[in-house]
């Protein structure tokens, strides 16, 4: 007998089982997966960490967390720092002085401010109507052209101009010459990978994989005390209520006898025209800009789709809108009347959760259940 279950060895079930064991537990972790860490994990190809299920930059404002997680892993200095290429000219992101320049020749940021506000005006939409309306009224035409449209296009499989305006509320805009990605304080790659920091989480702890809980449900519940269940809530209860959505992504992987693809770990492709929305070159995120990514012959890309979702395919990004909102809100009160489990993470709450917010989530949960 276990005092806990941990159904999940992701990033919120290998922080709970890690603090349980601390506070004296006994914890049995499982995964139906063959291994740990779920969505953040990172495979060894040619020796580069490649990131399975996505490209995973950790940032966060969160001092807790920082502080938490930097004891199982180092973080390199890695800074989000995405490229767009429409159709084969550069341009720096987010939107800075770097975009504008490149853009339009503009100098200073008075320049690139009036610019902007000369393409809104000229635009002469007050009350936008749709994301194409909406973008346009924020950054002007030119911007939208070259580095929203297509982008967003691929992104939602529709036309900017079929899209609701409130997807697009604000764009960042810096009249600085700073191409972090990120407003946010602490940012990095854990240095030998992602699966290596959930493994120093998990150490010591029994972990069983190739595992499926819901297949065995009744057994395992025998096993334990509690279970924290990081599955999908609607599989949990066998979709008995209906499915709730996701946003998929496919990716396309491909090692290539070159040390160097693109020179940087993301390139969004904003045209049209070419099917993928961005290409992940791996080892970038690991060497950071210098040589010494250099010395490994080859490289691991992947090419992203956005795909639609159907039951069965991976679930990337859920869906926040009122249909997924209220069909998660009749589970979560079945969930609050199961006696032993209690559900968490992405999947288990239905929720978007960065990093370190699902850290956050976990650890809160820790000082609920572990006092
Ligand atoms: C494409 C993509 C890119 C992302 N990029 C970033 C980023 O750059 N920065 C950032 O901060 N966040 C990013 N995220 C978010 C990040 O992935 C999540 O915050 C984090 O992985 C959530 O951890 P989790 O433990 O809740 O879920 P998961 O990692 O999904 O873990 C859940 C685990 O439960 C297992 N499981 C499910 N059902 C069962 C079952 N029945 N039996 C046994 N095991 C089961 C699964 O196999 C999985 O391993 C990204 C997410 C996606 C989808």
């Amino acid at each position: 007998m276990y005092d806990y279950l941990i159904v999940g060895a992701g990033l919120y079930g290998a922080v709970f089982a890690h603090e349980a064991k601390k506070a004296g537990k006994s914890v049995l972790v499982i995964d139906k997966r063959p291994n740990i860490a779920g969505n953040v994990y990172t495979e060894k190809v040619e020796g580069i960490n490649v990131h399975k299920y996505g490209a995973h930059i950790f940032h966060t404002n969160n001092k807790k967390v920082w502080n938490y997680i930097t004891q199982f892993a180092e973080f390199n200095r890695f800074t989000n720092s995405p490229v767009a290429n429409y159709h084969g000219e550069l341009y720096s992101l987010p939107f800075n002085m770097y975009t504008f320049n490149k853009m339009w020749g503009v100098v200073t940021p008075e320049e690139a401010a009036d610019k902007i506000e000369e393409q809104r005006k000229a635009a002469g939409i007050t009350e936008p109507k749709n994301l194409e309306e909406q973008a346009i009224s924020l950054v002007g035409t030119d911007i939208y052209e070259k580095l929203i449209k297509g982008y967003t296009e691929k992104q939602w499989g529709r036309p900017c101009t079929e899209l609701p305006s409130f997807i697009i509320k604000r764009l960042p805009v810096r009249l600085t010459f700073d191409n972090n990605y990120f407003n946010a304080l602490y940012q990095g790659i854990p240095v030998g990978g992602y699966t290596k920091m959930v493994a120093n989480l998990l150490d010591g702890i029994e972990v069983r994989l190739n595992e499926d809980y819901l297949e065995k449900k009744a057994e395992y519940d025998a096993m334990a005390e509690k279970v924290i269940y990081t599955g999908a809530i609607d599989a949990y209860f066998d979709y008995k209520l209906g499915t709730l959505e996701y946003r998929s992504v496919r990716f396309e992987n491909e090692t290539l006898d070159k040390p160097n693809f693109q020179g940087n770990a993301a390139v969004n492709y904003t045209d049209v025209e070419t099917p993928w929305t961005r290409i992940i070159e791996h080892k970038w995120f690991e060497f950071g800009k210098d040589e010494e990514g250099n010395d490994l012959p080859k490289t691991v890309i992947s090419r992203e789709y956005s795909s639609e979702w159907k039951p069965g395919d991976e679930p990337y990004y859920p869906v926040n809108d009122e249909k997924n909102g209220q069909l998660y809100a009749q589970y979560k009160e079945l969930a609050e009347k199961e006696p032993k489990v209690i559900f968490g993470g992405r999947l288990g709450e239905y929720k978007y959760y960065d990093m370190d917010a699902v850290i956050a989530s976990a650890l809160d949960m820790c000082e609920k259940q572990l006092a």
